[in-house]
């Protein structure tokens, strides 16, 4: 699969779509943003608001380029989730509706989930299917109370669940979360991982085609490769990926996988600026071809100008006022240049990632960038066919859908695996045999 991002533009098949999404997404988030903050309540977590938009507006929601039903669900949790994360409200807006340009990755899973990036690679809009939108707010609350508990979770943060539909149209789920990657750097390599082998292979001749392809589990045993995290680095990891996974069990939750993008400082974002094209992210290989690198890294708008667009943006807010579109300049070059550093968050504090450590605490020359992606899932009827069907021509333990305490506890020994060096992990294998 060659995952190429496009720049959804007037012109793309899925423009108005997207259009809707981003001014749906500016109307409810602005709308319960400019309210005094107040605790969450029960009701919070059930809460879905629906607002019509047309040409013509009314004074609840203002006039639109197209007709179209919207639903934000538990706003109020979301904008609670979104201060926990540390989210700038008027950031947040400007990186999604600034100027109403994503990039498509078109649907790079099985699963016929479509993926659309802010302008400034910030954030990932990524369509579900009606049974995980379901669960989502099924598990809202524990998962709320999971990142309340974990600030540094490793889980896909989600910023908000909304859903869209078009006169004619289907209903079209989406959530907002964080792009694990950074904008400025470039990701030399990418692995899924998920702990299983059966089908776990990314053919590496295609390699040479999409040299910015997700691999997979087998590709990583094969290459030998290990995240190296020194002593006290890869205690927090895997501390924290084991209360993130332990929640994922209880939550009967399987099929994630840790993704791992990794930064090769020595090979550093040179790639980028030699060539014409930037690929200022690659998610799974996925090569975003239409801009130049100048346009991006070069025409920084002064820091001031970016403030006074953010005080603008903010008295927008305040005072009810729709944001008038077009008119919230993007700001992705200042965002590019300051990275993707989020003060605070253990897994980012290293130039927006975790940078390796060597066992005697020296610096490495990689960053991994990290986090457990895809995680709704819910081991329903579906999972529990395809593991018995599977499970008659396969070994059971191999093929990924597993129950969740299973599939949970493969995935830790598997991630466990990959942080230990050569030598732990030879010693660790001699540990097991002898028991
Ligand atoms: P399937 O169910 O078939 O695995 P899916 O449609 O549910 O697919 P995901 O597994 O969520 O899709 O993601 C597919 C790919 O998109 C990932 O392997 C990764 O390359 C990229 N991706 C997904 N989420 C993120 C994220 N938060 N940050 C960066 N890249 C991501
Ligand atoms: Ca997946
Ligand atoms: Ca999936």
């Amino acid at each position: 699969r060659v995952l190429v991002g496009t720049k959804v533009d007037e012109t793309h098949a899925n423009w108005v779509t997207a259009y809707n999404m981003l001014t749906g997404i500016r109307v409810s988030v602005s709308r319960t943003n400019a309210k005094l903050d107040r605790p969450l309540t029960d009701v919070d977590f059930q809460v879905k608001q629906k607002s019509t938009f047309d040409i013509a507006g009314n004074e609840l929601v203002p006039s639109a380029k197209y007709d179209f039903k919207f639903k934000d669900y538990a706003p109020w949790v979301f904008r609670h989730l979104r201060a926990l994360f540390r989210l700038d409200p008027a950031d947040y807006l400007m990186s999604l509706t600034g100027k109403y340009i994503l990039s498509e990755l078109g649907s790079p899973g099985k699963s016929g989930s479509f993926f659309y990036f802010s302008r400034d690679y910030k954030y990932i809009i990524k369509t579900i299917h009606h049974a995980e939108h379901k669960f989502l707010r099924k598990i809202l609350k524990d998962y709320y109370s999971h990142v309340t508990a974990n600030p540094n979770t490793l889980l896909s943060q989600f910023y908000g669940l909304h859903r869209v539909k078009m006169p004619y149209g289907k209903k079209i789920h989406f959530v907002v979360m964080n792009n694990l990657f950074p904008p400025h750097r470039d990701i030399h390599r990418t692995f899924d991982l998920k702990g299983s082998t059966i089908g776990r292979d990314y053919t590496e001749d295609d390699l040479e085609k999409n040299p910015r392809a997700t691999l997979k589990d087998l590709n990583w045993l094969r290459r030998k490769q290990h995240v190296q995290l020194g002593i006290r680095k890869k205690q927090l990891f895997l501390d924290q990926l084991k209360k993130d996974v332990s929640l994922l069990q209880r939550l009967q939750i399987m099929d994630y996988s840790l993704l791992i993008g990794i930064h090769d400082l020595q090979k550093g974002n040179e790639e980028n600026l030699r060539d014409k094209t930037l690929r200022v992210f690659n998610p799974g290989g996925g090569v975003h071809e239409d801009q130049d690198p100048h346009s991006v890294l070069m025409r920084t708008p002064s820091k001031l100008e970016s403030q006074r667009k953010a005080r603008e943006l903010r008295q927008m807010i305040k005072s009810e006022r729709p944001v008038p579109m077009g008119e919230t300049s993007s700001r992705m070059p200042d965002e590019l240049q300051e990275g993707h550093n989020r003060p605070g968050f253990v897994f980012n504090e290293d130039d927006g990632g975790f940078r390796a450590t060597h066992e005697d605490n020296s610096p490495g020359e990689e960053i991994y960038y990290l986090g457990v992606i895809d995680c709704l899932t819910h081991y329903g009827i579906i999972k529990k066919i395809e593991h018995f069907w599977k499970g008659l021509s396969n070994d059971r333990h191999q093929i990924s859908a597993l129950p969740p305490q299973e599939y949970g506890e493969r995935f830790m020994n598997f991630i466990s695996g990959t942080t230990m060096s050569q030598e732990e992990a030879i010693r660790a294998a001699q540990e097991r045999d002898a028991a």
